[in-house]
């Protein structure tokens, strides 16, 4: 037990506290984003088995981190996660899908596309225009989310993430060499993991 002869420490630890909460006074748990590079948003994420208290640790960090940085949508695997669990915040619908099996419409829709783990970067992506994605809540109940246009493109972004397939993979071969040339002179480029803070502005509503 230790205990306070002064004023002083109590006041720094409330100060600390307010730094650890949000704005209706949760606990907020913001984890580092990983950026392209970093093997693990190559390597395809496991099934989730246990619908835990750490399966809904991980849909807190996930969220917490995707409304922080702010994006659209985040999958486990950019935060160092290895399990197919994503996280998304379209049209202020807010959600997570655990272990999703996506049905995907024939008709497609190029948009212009981005990814907190490519910051401040966007790239016109063609993906199909309406999913039907089947999955689990992180109770293991059955859910199934419908969506058109920019929530059918955050469902297919982030499930792509879940097998190690980053977005520039789905740039025809010459984009492609444009980003990869974008992503060469970009400030964060051979980082091991991103120092400042870049401004959303450019990718507000589109990183993924
Ligand atoms: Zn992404």
């Amino acid at each position: 037990m230790t205990t306070w002869t002064g004023q002083k420490r109590p006041r720094l630890e409330a100060a600390q506290q307010r730094r650890r909460t949000g704005r209706d006074g949760a606990t907020i748990s913001v984890k580092p984003i990983r950026i392209f590079g970093d093997p693990v948003l190559r390597t395809p994420a496991d099934p989730v088995t246990d619908f835990d208290a750490e399966l809904r640790r991980l849909v807190k960090d996930l969220t917490d981190t995707m409304l922080d940085a702010p994006g659209v949508g985040l999958a486990a695997p950019q935060i160092g996660v290895g399990l197919r669990v994503f996280t998304y915040h379209v049209d202020d619908q807010l959600g997570h899908l655990i272990n999703p099996s996506l049905d995907l419409s024939p008709d497609e829709e190029t948009d212009d596309e981005g990814c907190l783990s490519f910051p401040g970067l966007v790239f016109p992506v063609e993906r199909a225009y309406g999913v039907v994605a089947k999955g689990f809540n992180m109770h293991g109940e059955p859910v199934t989310l419908e969506g058109s246009g920019h929530l059918a493109r955050c469902v297919q972004h982030e499930t792509d993430h879940l097998d190690g397939v980053l977005f520039i993979d789905r740039l025809d071969p010459v984009a492609r060499k444009l980003a990869m040339k974008e992503i060469r002179e970009a400030q964060w480029w051979g980082e091991p993991a991103l120092q400042v803070k870049i401004s959303p502005h450019r990718t507000w509503g589109k990183a993924f």
